[in-house]
């Protein structure tokens, strides 16, 4: 698998929202009842936070199928 350009990373920046804080983003995921499927982390092209999926654990597989964004 390729990695990604810088380039490819601040589009891919451009279009997530941003949190302030990593508070700000889990509180986000939490309201949506996501915090299970979404990590928080600090974005290193824009200082901010973003909230990325993680693969489910096994005894959570299909969980992301069930909501529907
Ligand atoms: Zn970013």
């Amino acid at each position: 698998m390729k990695e990604p350009t810088r380039h490819e990373r601040q589009l891919r920046c451009f279009r997530k929202r941003r949190y302030r804080s990593q508070g700000d983003a889990l509180d986000a995921a939490l309201v949506a009842g996501v915090e299970r499927q979404r990590r928080a982390y600090l974005c290193p092209d824009c200082r901010m936070w973003h909230l990325t999926s993680v693969e489910a654990g096994p005894r959570g597989r299909g969980l992301s199928r069930m909501r529907a964004p």
